[in-house]
């Protein structure tokens, strides 16, 4: 869960995708405020000092979606944006331009797959959801960047997919606590995701075969989860 005091700025005209966007924010613990055109949202993002905006690229008014994320740029330090879009031609634009975007979602996307890109950029820009992990951490021959999301082990890089080092960085997050399966997947999946809960088993015996037979995870973090 995210402290209360994080708060999301959301500017969307589409009143169910903003909805949407805001219920599953809000289940993470997020405080979400949401504006249905720029002038509100920028309105907005001056009271609120969000730790992210998430704006919609076509927005009615003088002021688009691209305003935004130039005024956001030029604010010291940036504010993380993440883009919704409804073509991938605009995001190309958007790349163009440099308008210094964190991350993007082509409509339509799933609530989990945004709450997942949500998380990523807050872990990646220095707001950590859950306790506050140290962004280098060593456990034996094996040493976890969160900032640059990379993994070594004797100084070798690990490749890890997404979610595993999602996980890894999940389970570092919530150190001390033990977590249950169901947990982990909302943590890490997102409270949107149907499917086996034993996907959760079957990644962290990926981490355990990537970074060490003998990563005693329950221990190292006193995470009390264990593979069944
Ligand atoms: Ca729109």
């Amino acid at each position: 869960m995210a402290s209360p005091e994080v708060s999301i700025v959301v500017i969307e005209d589409d009143h169910n995708i903003s909805d949407l966007v805001a219920m599953y924010l809000r289940r993470d613990g997020f405080r979400v405020v949401q504006a249905g055109d720029a002038e509100r949202g920028l309105a907005a993002i001056g009271r609120e000092s969000p730790r992210l905006v998430i704006v919609d690229l076509g927005l009615p008014g003088e002021l688009d979606g691209l305003d935004v994320c130039r005024r956001l740029a030029a604010d010291t330090p940036p504010v993380p944006v993440l883009i919704l879009s409804a073509r991938d031609d605009e995001v190309d634009r958007i790349l163009g331009l440099e308008l210094g975007a964190d991350d993007y979602v082509t409509k339509p996307f799933s609530a989990r797959e945004l709450v997942a890109r949500v998380h990523a950029i807050l872990r990646r820009t220095g707001t950590s959801v859950g306790s506050v992990a140290p962004a280098v951490v060593g456990f034996g021959t094996v040493v976890v960047d969160t900032g640059r999301r990379e993994v070594r082990r004797d100084d070798e890089v690990v490749p890890l997919a997404t979610r595993e080092f999602d996980l890894l960085a999940f389970l570092m997050d919530n150190q001390g606590l033990a977590l249950s399966r169901q947990q982990l997947l909302d943590g890490v999946w997102g409270e949107g995701w149907y499917g086996d809960e034993r996907t959760v088993d079957v990644h962290v015996r990926q981490l355990r075969k990537k970074l060490g037979p003998d990563l005693p995870l329950a221990t190292v973090w006193g995470v009390g989860y264990r593979l069944g």
